[in-house]
C-alpha cells in the first residue's frame, strides 16, 4: 500500500518543502508548493531517497576490537561499554574530559536533548558542535547588532519584492538553486572571487581578494556616508554608535580599498548607488563572508553598512544571513551551543540558568558554565589535561574542522571516540564504538529554516531493524549513567513540549508552539510565546525589528569594527590564496550525496580551479593531477583551469576525502569574537603530481 507523507529536504536551510511517497519500502519524492520552493527542487532533494537505501546504511553497532577492525554488537553491549567508559573517564578526570559533539542537520529536538545530556547526564561543559565552523560568525554578529540572531529576519518571499540583493560570499545559484526564483526580479550585487553561478547572474560582480572582505566592506560604507547616501533619520531614530564607526571607515576610501582588494573604485561606487538608490533592497551574506579569521567583524561591517541605509526592520529591506545547514538556526537555539542554554540564551545568565534548570529538575548550581568553540574542544583532544572521550552526533568533524591531519591526529589521541550516524563517514570510520541511527524520512521531529521558520519532519518509512533514533540512544545512555528515564524522553514531541517550556523567555522563544499548530500548517516563526491562559494564540513573528530592535532601548548597535594590516601577505615559497567552497552536487562533507550515483556522477570527485595564468606559472594543465601545498599539509587534486577566478586565487571544494580534502590545507586560526575557522584564505602552492 502506498504512504504519502508531507515533509522537508533532509538537506540545506531553506528546507525545501516535499512529498514523499513509500511503496512497499522504496521512497520516492516530489516537491511541494512550499513557500521557500513553490514546486521547486535541487538535484539534491531529487536524489534524497537513494540515501535511505544504501548498501553501507549501518545497521548495527560496532565496536572496535583488540586488533583494531570494527566488529557488530548488539545494542545493549555497546551503550553498557559507552556508558561503562565515559562512567570512568568522568570519576578519574573529572566531567570536563569528556566532550560532546553535535551538528547543525540535527533536529531541534535531538540539538536539544543533546545540550541536556551533556550538562545533566555528564555534567559536563564540553559540548560545541559543527555550526561553529559555519554559523558562529553571523551569530555573532547579528546579537551584537540587533540583539537577536536569526538568519533572514524576514520570510524568503519577501526577497521576490526586491530591486537589488548584494550577496556577499554567497551563491545560492549552487547551495540553494530553489532560492534564485525569489531573486530573479532583482539586479544583482555579488561580491565573490570566483565567478560563481550566482556572479554569472549578476548585474555587478565585485572580486575582492580573499581575505580582504572586511576593508570591501568598510569601504562601501565610506561611499554610502561620503557621498551623502546615509539615512540619518534613520539612523538618529532606530540605531546607536554611529559616531565611534565613522572614524573607522573614513580612512577607507574607494582608491584606497581598490589597492587592497582589487575592486576598482568605480566599481565601488557603482554598488552603493544601485543599493542606495533602489526602494526596496537587501544585504545578504554568506559563508565567503563569514569564515574568517575576523568573521564576525566581516559580518558587522556589511550590518553596518545595511543600518546605514536604513535596511533592517523597514518593510521591503532587510539584512539577512543565508544559514546554510538544514537545521543550522534551530542547532543554534536549543543547547548544543558551547555558550548557551535552550531559548538562545547565555548560559552565563543566571535567570536563564534558574529557568532552564527547573525545566531540567535540577539546581543551577548544578550547570555547568560556558565551554569551549568546537576547534579548541577537538584539538584539546591531544592535550594532557584536555577530553579523555568524545561522542560525536549527526556530524563528520574528521573531514570539516580546520587542519584535518591535525584533527585526525587529536582525535586518533582519545580514550574513547564514540559516533552516531547513520552511514560511514570519515569520523565513523576513525570510532571506537558506532552507534547507528534512523534518518529524515525515518523519523519524527521539527527543524528550524533560515527564516526563522519551525517546520515537521514526518516519518515516511520504516527504518532498518537495527537503527535507533538519537532520542533513544540518548535514553539508553543516560539511563546507564544513572538518570531517570522521563528525563530524557525518546518521543520526539514530548521533547518539543519540553524544548518550548525551556526555550520561554529567550529570543528564540518557541513556547507558543506546539505539534498540533504545526501539522494543522500553521505558518510559525519564532520568536511566538505561549499567551497567558485563555488568550489568543501568537502567529508567530516572521518580520522582526519592524518597531525595534532586541536590545532593551530597542536600538541597533553599529559596531565598530577595522581593519589594521591592509592585506594578507602571501607567506614564503606560497605565492597563491587557496579558498575553499561548495558545489551544486554535493553537500557538506558529502557523505550522503556523494554516495548518490547521480550526483556522484556529476561531481565525483575534488579538484582545484585556477586560472590559465596560474596554470602556466605551476606548469599544470587541464585534468592532471595536482599537488596543492600548504604550511599544514597537502592536497591531491584535478586541475580545472578556466578564467572564473583571480590569476593569486585558487578554489577547492569542501566535500571530499583522502587526498582530496580541502581541510588539509586551513589553519586551526579562529575568530576571536566567535571562534569560527579561517576556512576562506590558505597560502599554498601548486605543482604536478603526475605527468600527463
Ligand atoms: Fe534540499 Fe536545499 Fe536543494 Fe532545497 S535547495 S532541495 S532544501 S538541498
Amino acid at each position: 500500500m502506498e504512504k504519502r507523507v508531507a515533509t522537508h529536504c533532509p538537506y540545506c536551510a531553506l528546507q525545501c518543502g516535499t512529498t514523499l511517497t513509500d511503496s512497499a519500502g522504496s521512497v520516492s519524492v516530489e516537491p511541494s508548493n512550499f513557500p521557500v520552493n513553490r514546486g521547486g527542487l535541487c538535484r539534491k532533494g531529487w536524489t534524497a531517497p537513494e540515501v535511505l537505501h544504501d548498501q553501507q546504511r549501518l545497521r548495527e553497532p560496532l565496536v572496535r576490537n583488540a586488533a583494531g577492525r570494527l566488529v557488530p554488537t548488539d545494542w545493549d553491549r555497546a551503550l553498557d561499554l559507552v556508558a561503562g567508559q565515559l562512567h570512568r573517564i568522568s570519576a578519574e578526570h573529572g566531567p570536563d574530559a569528556v566532550g560532546v559533539f553535535g551538528g547543525g542537520g540535527l533536529t531541534n529536538e535531538k540539538a536539544y536533548l543533546l545540550g541536556k545530556f551533556a550538562r545533566v547526564a555528564l555534567g559536563t561543559s564540553r559540548i560545541d558542535y559543527n555550526g561553529r565552523f559555519c554559523m558562529a560568525a553571523a551569530a555573532t554578529a547579528g546579537n551584537a547588532a540587533f540583539g537577536v540572531d536569526r538568519g533572514l529576519p524576514f520570510p524568503v518571499t519577501d526577497l521576490a519584492e526586491a530591486e537589488v540583493v548584494l550577496l556577499a560570499g554567497a551563491n545560492p545559484a549552487e547551495t540553494m538553486p530553489p532560492l534564485m526564483q525569489h531573486l530573479q526580479h532583482a539586479d544583482l550585487v555579488v561580491i565573490d572571487p570566483r565567478r560563481s553561478a550566482t556572479a554569472g547572474q549578476a548585474a555587478l560582480h565585485l572580486r575582492p581578494l580573499p581575505g580582504t572582505d572586511l576593508v570591501l566592506a568598510l569601504g562601501l560604507l565610506h561611499v554610502v556616508v561620503a557621498e551623502g547616501w546615509c539615512d540619518t533619520d534613520y539612523v538618529s531614530r532606530r540605531t546607536t554608535g554611529f559616531e565611534r564607526m565613522w572614524p573607522l571607515v573614513g580612512t577607507w576610501w574607494p582608491e584606497r580599498v581598490e589597492q587592497v582588494t582589487g575592486v576598482p573604485a568605480a566599481s565601488q561606487r557603482a554598488a552603493v548607488r544601485m543599493l542606495a538608490e533602489a526602494r526596496r533592497r537587501y544585504v545578504l551574506t554568506g559563508r565567503g563572508a563569514e569564515q574568517h579569521e575576523d568573521g564576525a567583524d566581516v559580518v558587522s561591517g556589511f550590518i553596518n553598512l545595511a543600518l546605514a541605509l536604513g535596511l533592517p526592520g523597514t518593510p521591503g529591506n532587510g539584512y539577512g544571513c543565508l544559514t546554510g545547514q538544514g537545521n543550522g538556526q534551530g542547532g543554534r537555539e536549543h543547547g548544543q551551543k558551547a555558550d548557551q542554554l535552550p531559548g538562545y540564551r547565555s548560559i552565563t545568565d543566571p535567570r536563564a540558568r534558574a529557568e532552564v534548570a527547573e525545566v531540567w529538575g535540577i539546581s543551577p548550581e548544578e550547570l555547568p558554565g560556558p565551554g569551549i568553540p568546537a576547534t579548541r574542544l577537538l584539538e584539546s583532544a591531544a592535550q594532557p589535561d584536555g577530553l579523555r572521550a568524545l561522542l560525536v552526533f549527526g556530524s563528520n568533524p574528521v573531514l570539516s574542522a580546520p587542519d584535518a591531519a591535525s584533527t585526525r591526529d587529536s582525535l586518533s589521541r582519545l580514550d574513547l571516540l564514540v559516533t552516531a550516524d547513520f552511514l560511514p563517514s570519515e569520523t565513523v570510520r576513525t570510532a571506537d564504538v558506532v552507534l547507528p541511527t534512523t534518518q529524515w524520512a525515518e523519523e519524527e521531529g521539527t527543524m528550524t529554516s533560515l527564516e526563522g521558520r519551525v517546520i515537521r519532519r514526518r516519518k515516511a518509512t520504516a527504518p532498518p531493524s537495527g537503527a535507533r533514533s538519537d532520542l533513544e540512544v540518548l535514553n539508553g545512555l543516560a539511563t546507564r549513567l544513572g538518570q531517570p528515564a522521563e528525563r530524557f524522553p525518546d518521543h520526539a514531541p514530548t521533547v518539543f513540549a519540553e524544548l518550548a517550556r525551556a526555550s520561554a523567555g529567550g529570543t528564540a522563544d518557541y513556547s507558543g508552539i506546539d505539534y498540533d499548530r504545526l501539522d494543522a500548517g500553521e505558518a510559525l516563526h519564532w520568536p511566538c510565546p505561549a499567551g497567558a491562559e485563555g488568550a489568543t494564540r501568537h502567529p508567530g513573528t516572521p518580520r522582526l525589528f519592524l518597531d525595534a530592535f532586541a536590545h532593551p532601548d530597542g536600538r541597533a548597535r553599529f559596531v565598530p569594527v577595522d581593519r589594521t594590516e591592509s592585506a594578507p601577505a602571501p607567506r614564503e615559497g606560497f605565492p597563491l590564496v587557496a579558498t575553499t567552497g561548495r558545489v551544486m552536487e554535493q553537500y557538506q562533507t558529502g557523505v550522503q550525496t556523494r554516495r548518490v550515483s547521480e550526483l556522484a556522477e556529476a561531481a565525483p570527485e575534488s579538484f582545484v580551479r585556477l586560472h590559465p595564468e596560474t596554470a602556466q606559472r605551476a606548469g599544470v594543465v587541464e585534468g592532471q593531477r595536482t599537488r596543492v601545498r600548504s604550511e599544514r599539509g597537502t592536497a591531491v587534486v584535478t586541475a580545472r583551469v578556466d578564467s572564473s577566478i583571480r590569476p593569486d586565487t585558487v578554489f577547492l571544494p569542501i566535500h571530499y576525502g583522502e587526498q582530496g580534502c580541502a581541510n588539509l590545507l586551513t589553519s586551526a586560526v579562529v575568530d576571536p569574537r566567535s571562534g569560527i575557522p579561517e576556512f576562506k584564505v590558505a597560502s599554498v602552492t601548486l605543482s604536478a603530481a603526475e605527468e600527463v
